[in-house]
């Protein structure tokens, strides 16, 4: 599997060099395949003459490296566009549009590619060609065999950043075979469950959520001054502060991901299923909840993580089948049921339950068909802007191993979680 060590580098001015020459040669490149494609629906893979104009500027080995980057843009274009002829597109994806150019706030987006065979890292700094020596900050956490390097200049940090691709194996199978399901929304950003869990567990979604209407507040304020101010639309600023938003989603989002992933292996589950997310946008009605909703990455985020992590311990993620999250019973399937707040009734069978514990134990009953024993109200645990924890914390010592750290500091995992 393929992993990134990323870090930054110390600027150099042969990095700025080198990099506008790349851009150059990849926007060129874009510019003829665009005419080509607009008047014949065809271009050449192999620019040669592009390849020999750059190749003595850049070396050869990157202007290829240039040209492979945008064959790849070119090859995802016409797949999407195959798909789009068959009226199957994915639902986040508007329409397919023609590869853009390299190009930022005005200028050229400065990126390098270094393919796997022409650099080195040692514990301080990164050998580039012809001899460029330059000090990084970073820790390298993957180590495998060593992929392409890309290097691209951050301008809201005002930084050059690696990106450095490494093939790492993948670690052994632990055996057993329950699934642990995965309900992922909004109020709750998941809500998890397996067979021998007494109670789901909610990652409540409320901090989560107020923290990026705080952002986005404070992001809507700098709009506006910009355009009574400025008449501009973006400013170094009001980058940074989209940035923070994300960053700060990021966090807790990972997190979570890091903590149910980590437990997961711990308990020897070789498999996630994710319930699918389909419906969600409809049923909610709060507006916080639906502003972050359609900005659709977040999910798209967070399922991409989920898989990420999931692979490093060598357990398979499922997208499950649709579910109704709150409308049929979990245990007898009934339809019949009722509703009042946060609280579910079945009128067939009599179950009680939290409204949050339902969609997960529905997921778990179309997968399986057995949620006996599960009690209706979930553990919810929040986020305090470090970890996530039940509403009373409990021992908040260091943690040192995996092990400890399910035992002892987070208790309530193992001693009430199972039956
Ligand atoms: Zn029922």
């Amino acid at each position: 599997m393929e992993r990134t060590n990323t870090f930054t580098i110390d600027d150099h001015q042969k990095l700025w060099e080198l990099a506008d020459n790349c851009a150059r040669l990849y926007n060129e490149v874009n510019f003829e395949r665009r005419q080509a494609y607009i008047r014949y629906k065809r271009f050449s893979w192999h620019p040669k003459h592009l390849y020999e104009k750059y190749a003595p500027i850049i070396g050869s080995a990157t202007a290829q490296q240039i040209i492979n980057k945008n064959n790849e843009a070119w090859r995802s274009f016409l797949s999407l566009k195959r798909l789009e002829a068959q009226g199957r597109l994915p639902p986040h994806i508007a329409r397919a549009s023609m590869p853009r150019y390299w190009k930022r706030n005005g200028g050229r987006e400065l990126r390098i590619i270094i393919r796997s065979d022409c650099y080195r890292v040692d514990d301080e700094y990164l050998y580039l060609p012809k001899g460029l020596r330059l000090r990084y900050k970073g820790e390298l956490k993957w180590h495998g065999m060593q992929g392409r390097l890309e290097i691209i200049y951050d301008d809201v940090d005002e930084a050059w950043r690696g990106f450095m691709a490494v093939k790492v194996g993948k670690p052994p199978l632990r055996g057993g075979d329950k699934p642990l399901y995965i309900d992922l929304g909004v109020i709750n950003l998941a809500t998890i469950w397996f067979d021998g869990l007494k109670q789901p567990i909610a990652y409540s979604g409320r901090a989560v959520l107020a923290d990026w209407w705080y952002w986005t507040k404070r992001i809507a304020r700098e709009q506006s001054r910009l355009a009574k101010v400025n008449r501009a639309k973006t400013s170094r600023r009001l980058r940074r502060l989209y940035r923070v938003r994300q960053r700060r989603f990021r966090h807790a989002v990972n997190a979570m991901i890091e903590a149910i992933v980590e437990d997961a292996y711990a308990l020897g589950i070789s498999k996630i299923v994710l319930g699918k997310l389909k419906g969600i946008r409809k049923n909610n009605h709060d507006s916080k909840a639906n502003s972050i909703i359609n900005n659709f990455w977040s999910f798209s985020y967070i399922i991409r993580r989920f898989k990420e992590k999931a692979e490093e311990y060598g357990i398979e993620v499922k997208e499950g089948g649709e579910y109704r999250t709150s409308s049929v019973c979990p245990r007898c399937c009934s339809k019949n049921t009722a509703a009042k707040g946060r609280l579910f009734k079945c009128l067939s069978c009599g179950l009680e339950a939290h409204r949050d514990s339902v969609g997960v134990l529905n997921i778990a009953r179309l997968h399986e068909g057995e949620v006996n024993g599960a009690v209706a109200h979930p553990l919810l645990l929040r986020w305090n802007g470090m970890r996530w924890k039940p509403k009373r914390a409990m021992n908040n010592q260091p943690m040192k191993t995996l092990e400890a750290r399910i035992s002892r500091l987070q208790p309530w995992r193992v001693s009430t979680v199972f039956t």
